[in-house]
């Protein structure tokens, strides 16, 4: 069976044609600036890579010229739309009304549209609208809904609970979901396919690092604690979110600074993190290179995030009462040794000792294990792989 994986923005939406058999990916691209003038499909398959300059007005156009592009006779991979056996869209939020990969039906679809919206307005409507638009397109091909908030669902009321009054969080549903969950429920378990044992027998923290950036409690296998919350917002400082703040700050920062709660809300979203810190970017490249032209706050926002990394992997190992394994994975974690080095420095006392020369290799996009081999805990860096995770939930689901 061939499933494609639809991951829908405001106005872009990426997919992968993924063989499940193989696993293998057959074509992937993104459409992007949908509804806006300069629309474009990058489009690869069989090898080739093509380039579609055209209007894509809204998701309708932009799903009809990927189902194009995956017949085009130069990259295309498929005959006919029957070999398309489901779609996995990927979803951010589920609240509490989806705890798992859900099937679409005319219920499902009014659940997510009326009642998860608001729990995330960015990305909820634009998975919906990219939903809509591959039903309108397929209506005869099963459509499935996985949640990065899925894997999160095992987490205990303790780790879950913010310690406000207990009829709000029922009435309004105020709690920590997480996030990533795709992320780290792939890389917790090619952890335990690396380290040849089963995930029940495994204590693993997991550390997305990214744009967004999210740290998990996997003990067992499952979920017992995250970062993230409410929102992607809480947790340590990313590239642009702030992470954990006192809420008292916002009320003040609004009457400082003139602004609504909501504006203070987008602020901290979109105008903080290690690119409030530094002044300069929200890219680690460009702070690593600040950092060494000796630009202090590049290298203050390093050591922040570095810091706030590692008290969390400290935090989680206190939560499942022992570490065997420390992941890295995303953009960040995958690729930049700085970072990897100052989140284990400091963690000799849980058994956490790092092959300076490992940790400093390159990115082979295959898993290396970059701890000493006398080491306790066992540090690995796993390129993460959302969409197979989607493909597979999908698939099951089936
Ligand atoms: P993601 O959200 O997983 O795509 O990660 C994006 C982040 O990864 C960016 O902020 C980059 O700073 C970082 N990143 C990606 N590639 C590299 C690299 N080769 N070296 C350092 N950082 C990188």
């Amino acid at each position: 069976m061939k499933i494609l994986v639809v991951n829908a923005g405001s106005s872009s939406l990426k997919y992968q044609l993924i063989d499940m058999e193989t696993e293998q990916v057959l074509a992937k691209g993104g459409c992007e600036r949908i509804g806006i003038p300069g629309s474009i499909l990058k489009a690869k398959g069989n090898g080739k890579e093509k380039v579609y300059e055209q209007d894509m007005p809204n998701h309708k156009v932009a799903i009809e010229l990927v189902l194009h592009a995956l017949h085009d006779g130069e990259i295309g991979v498929i005959k006919s739309m029957d070999e398309i056996g489901a779609v996995g869209h990927r979803v951010v939020a589920s609240g509490e009304y989806f705890k798992k990969t859900t099937l679409v039906t005319p219920e499902v679809l009014k659940t997510l549209e009326e009642k998860t919206f608001e729990l995330a307005p960015l990305h909820n409507p634009a998975a919906a609208t990219g939903l809509r638009a591959c039903m309108e397109v397929m209506p005869k091909t099963p459509m499935a809904l996985v949640f990065d908030t899925s894997f999160h669902a095992t987490m205990p009321e303790k780790a879950y609970l913010y310690g406000i009054d207990y009829e709000d969080y029922k009435n309004f549903g105020v709690r920590k979901y997480g996030f990533h969950g795709t992320s780290h429920k792939f890389v917790s378990a090619e952890a335990a396919k690396y380290l040849g044992k089963k995930p029940s027998e495994l204590k693993i923290v997991t550390c997305h690092l990214g744009n967004g950036s999210s740290i998990t409690a996997v003990d067992g296998g499952k979920c017992v604690d995250t970062t993230m919350g409410f929102t992607p917002l809480a947790g340590v400082l990313m590239g642009t979110r702030s992470g954990d703040i006192d809420a008292s700050a916002v009320e003040f920062l609004a009457r400082k600074k003139g602004m609504s709660h909501a504006e203070v809300i987008n602020y901290l979203n979109k105008k903080c993190g290690v690119a409030g810190i530094s002044g300069v970017s929200s890219d680690f490249r460009d702070l690593i290179a600040g950092a060494e032209q000796g630009n202090a706050r590049c290298a203050l926002a390093l050591d922040m995030f570095a810091y706030q990394t590692k008290k969390f992997v400290g935090a989680f190992a206190a939560a499942m009462g022992g570490l065997d394994c420390i992941v890295f994975t995303a953009g960040i974690g995958e690729n930049t040794p700085v970072v990897r080095a100052g989140v284990c420095e400091g963690l000799e006392f849980l058994g956490v000792k790092l092959d300076k020369a490992a940790n400093a290799g390159k990115n082979t996009g295959a898993i290396r294990e970059i701890s000493a081999k006398d080491s306790k805990v066992k540090v690995l860096v796993i390129p993460t792989n959302e969409e197979l995770v989607i493909a597979r939930e999908t698939a099951e689901l089936l």
